[in-house]
């Protein structure tokens, strides 16, 4: 059995045209991820993802189906399962007058834990703004805080939404050595991105949603296999992603 479980899962809202009908936002999903994957969920805009991930995540409530995450039904026990799993949101706003030492006591008071800031923040390469306010942090940064927040509880599993968007390749870079060192130290890792190549980078497994369906799941190796097996018409050395790092460096620039 998979470490998260959801079977026939689905979320209806009110259909933006007639608000009398509602539409299937999420539509009798079932997904089985294993322990220590790194697993992705793509799809345009509009497709279920944050949905889905709200309801595995038991911020959202369920219309049917069920989820259980390390066996433990997240509709009939919440709190349970909220101490095993670590969110990181796409949007976060913190009180501002707190460092992030201070922040990250709070929130570990929180889950009635207690933490050792200096070591958390090392984990996501910020040891050096412990004193630091949250509006003094660049944006990989900030993505990188809001990691080191999910993780006061040293979850089992981490949901990520959209982790790199809008960072720079350096950070980006940063930000998918993070995912992978905590895959390995053992952690189950399920994200969202529009990013492709990050997908195929990190992810160990992929579902593809749309309109509230999942219409492909596998390896990202097996998909490309099934759905794109024919190289690209002009052979590509690198990509221009490459180019920029191979000039401007893989360094941290904040
Ligand atoms: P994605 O994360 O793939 O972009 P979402 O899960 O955010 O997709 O949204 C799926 C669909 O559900 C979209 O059509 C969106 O407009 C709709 N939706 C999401 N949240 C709500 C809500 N709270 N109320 C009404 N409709 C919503």
């Amino acid at each position: 059995m998979g470490i998260i479980k959801a079977t026939n899962l689905e979320k209806h809202y009110p259909s933006p045209d007639n608000s009398a009908e509602t539409f299937a936002a999420v539509n009798k999903i079932n997904l089985s991820i294993r322990q220590k994957e790194i697993f992705g969920l793509l799809g345009p805009n509009g497709a279920g993802k944050t949905t889905t991930l709200e309801m595995l995540e038991g911020l959202t409530s369920i219309d049917k189906g069920n989820v259980f995450i390390n066996e433990i039904d997240v509709t009939k026990q919440p709190y349970e399962v909220k101490k095993i799993i670590g969110v990181q949101l796409q949007f976060n706003e913190y009180f501002d007058r707190l460092n992030l030492s201070e922040l990250l006591i709070l929130f570990a008071s929180l889950y009635a834990t207690s933490i050792d800031p200096e070591s958390l923040l090392a984990k996501v390469n910020l040891e050096d703004k412990i004193k630091a306010l949250p509006n003094d942090l660049s944006g990989g940064q900030k993505q990188r805080f809001s990691i080191a927040c999910a993780l006061v509880n040293n979850p089992k599993i981490l949901f990520l939404d959209e982790p790199t968007t809008g960072l720079d390749p350096q950070a980006k870079r940063n930000l998918w050595n993070l995912a992978k060192s905590l895959n390995e130290e053992g952690m189950t890792i399920v994200l969202t991105t529009h990013n492709m190549e990050e997908a195929e980078y990190l992810c160990d497994r992929i579902a593809i949603m749309d309109q509230g369906s999942i219409i492909a799941q596998d390896t990202p190796q097996q998909l490309i296999l099934d759905y794109a097996p024919e190289p690209p018409e002009i052979p590509m050395q690198g990509n221009i992603e490459d180019v920029f790092l191979a000039l401007t460096g893989h360094g941290l620039r904040d």
